[in-house]
């Protein structure tokens, strides 16, 4: 039994890769419960209808930093799609310096209204992060995020950063980087990690993993994500799908297990 607590489904739908099969194929491979993340207000709706069908898949709503030219949604508007039935999070969400050239002030104004949003509706953030590690650090603290809590998603920075995330009261959630050969001060990262705070994730369609690297990434494949952490902390697999399963519907309160989705009023 495996969560995949990180994928986009309608992208993948995008790479002529139907929903239906990524989800059967999911679930052969143990993976029973996938959380397909939002990046704009326009995607969403589609998105929603697109996941409607399978009670196993939950969804956040938000809009991902690199975005631009999309709608801007406020705090009220982010507060009631949080309301919809299946929404059990805010995001993805966060700061990306890295393709962003010039001004950022907007990134950190999306990102502020984004952790205000969580706070409201009690749901927690989901956070990507690129080449703004301090400005995340200090626009999480400044926003009083710990009150929503979350994961910093698709995790690829250093142990200082994990640290004081999980001081926040964070997860770090490891993506198919982990298996990456050269990704060797990220599996430290991986090898420090307290078991109560990790979390596995696709990212699907992108970043597929060992040995399936440079293929399109499917929610199945969380499993060699998973496998390669149980390798790097000398664990079973089952033993690390157990915890990041448990940890998942811990930390998404509202989703509900396995192939029931359907959330509660909250
Ligand atoms: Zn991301
Ligand atoms: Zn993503």
């Amino acid at each position: 039994m495996l969560v995949d607590s990180h994928c986009h489904l309608d992208l993948l739908e995008r790479e002529q890769m139907p929903i239906d099969e990524v989800v059967e194929e999911a679930s052969a491979a143990g993976v029973d419960h996938m959380l397909c993340v939002s990046v704009s207000i326009e995607r969403f709706g589609p998105m929603m209808r697109l996941i409607e069908p399978h009670a196993q898949i939950s969804a956040s709503v938000g809009v991902h930093p690199d975005g631009t030219d999309v709608h801007e949604p406020n705090e009220d508007e982010l507060v009631a799609l949080a309301g919809m039935d299946r929404v059990v999070a805010i995001g993805e969400t966060g700061l990306d310096y890295y393709r962003v050239e010039g001004d950022t002030g907007w990134q950190r104004e999306r990102f502020r209204r984004h952790i205000r949003a969580a706070r409201a509706c009690g749901k927690p953030l989901i956070v990507h992060t690129r080449q703004a590690k301090a400005d995340t650090l200090r626009l999480l603290r400044e926003e009083g995020a710990a009150e929503a809590g979350g994961v910093l998603h698709c995790f690829t920075e250093d142990w200082d950063m994990a640290r004081q995330a999980m001081d926040l009261g964070f997860y770090i959630s490891f993506s198919g980087i982990v298996t990456f050969r050269n990704a060797t001060d990220l599996k430290d990262v991986a090898r420090r990690m307290p078991a109560d705070r990790l979390l596995v994730e696709t990212d699907s369609p992108y970043l597929a993993p060992v040995p399936r690297r440079g293929k399109i990434n499917r929610p199945a494949w969380v499993r060699h994500v998973a496998g390669h952490l149980a390798e790097l902390r000398g664990e079973s697999l089952e033993s690390v799908a157990a915890v990041t399963t448990e940890n998942f519907y811990t930390l998404f309160s509202c989703a509900r297990r396995g192939r029931s989705a359907a959330t509660t009023p909250m």
